[in-house]
């Protein structure tokens, strides 16, 4: 069965929307969809049911595309002096974003903050209130936390950089929906392949999941080993709203951190 033109106009036009992201793989998700590959045009790599209208059809195509973080070829190395501008340049791409449902409630967008250079990257989930009024990541009490984290381990905060799996508050704090995820987290796989950490730290299991392609596992089968994303160390830690709610998990959470130190031979913070 063929789409209508105007479908598959608007079908390709996403397909090339991921590529300019570098997100080449789409994956089917559920029940079999009503219209094949062949319906599509050439050039693309996606299933689509063709019954639905446009709209519907992009929240399914999105939320079923799991977005898998690409590897950064060390050809694509961003020379130390450029690393600011690009960072810019991509937040210039981002716009005044309205490509997923989260710009409606949205104050502030929290593009990511820190050293263009840093050597550790942190990723958290999304902005909270503290971080949608001031446009900044991490600035209310899990933001204190984290900065305590960041100096135990014998840094300052402006010396790594901080970013989240998306860039607008979800309504309540809930966590990011897929295709929430799906469509902001390319942007930051773009920022990291600027910014090329040695070690990014997954700030729970939101973070965890996205980096790690899409798929979700529990953070006990996660943490305590070095995982690989965009080419880089990744460890795997616990978020610091849920070390507020229970601090007896610092512990376990500075075992995470101790590994991170480690790569990066850093000694800790004398107190
Ligand atoms: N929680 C997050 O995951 N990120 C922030 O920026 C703030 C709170």
């Amino acid at each position: 069965m063929a789409l209508d033109p105007e479908l598959q106009r608007a079908v390709a036009a996403r397909v090339r929307y991921f590529r300019d992201l570098g997100v080449f793989d789409f994956y089917r998700r559920g029940e079999p969809l009503a219209a094949s590959a062949s319906d599509l045009p050439a050039s693309s790599n996606v299933t689509a049911t063709a019954t639905e209208a446009p709209s519907a059809l992009f929240e399914n195509f999105q939320d079923m595309a799991r977005v898998v973080p690409p590897v950064i070829p060390a050809s694509a190395l961003v020379a130390p002096e450029d690393r600011a501008n690009a960072l810019q340049l991509i937040r210039e791409e981002i716009g005044d974003c309205t490509r997923c449902p989260l710009s409606a409630t949205r104050n502030k967008i929290v593009f990511g903050d820190g050293d263009p250079n840093a050597r550790l990257l942190f990723v958290g989930e999304g902005p909270g209130a503290d971080e949608d009024a001031q446009g900044l990541p991490f600035v209310g009490r899990g933001g204190q936390l984290l900065n305590n984290m960041i100096n135990a381990m014998g840094l300052k905060r402006e010396e790594v950089y901080i970013a989240n799996i998306v860039k607008c508050r979800p309504p309540q704090n809930r966590v990011p929906e897929p295709i929430e995820a799906n469509t902001c987290s390319p942007f930051l796989f773009q920022q990291i392949g600027v910014v090329r950490p040695e070690v990014i730290v997954a700030l729970g299991s939101t973070a965890a999941t996205y980096l790690l392609g899409g798929v979700k596992r529990p953070l006990s089968a996660l943490r305590g080993r070095i995982h690989e994303a965009l080419s880089t160390k990744l460890i795997i830690t616990y978020h610091p709203a849920f070390l507020l709610r229970d601090p007896s998990q610092k512990k376990e959470a500075w075992k995470d951190l101790q590994m991170a130190m480690k790569e990066l031979g850093l000694q800790p913070k004398r107190s």
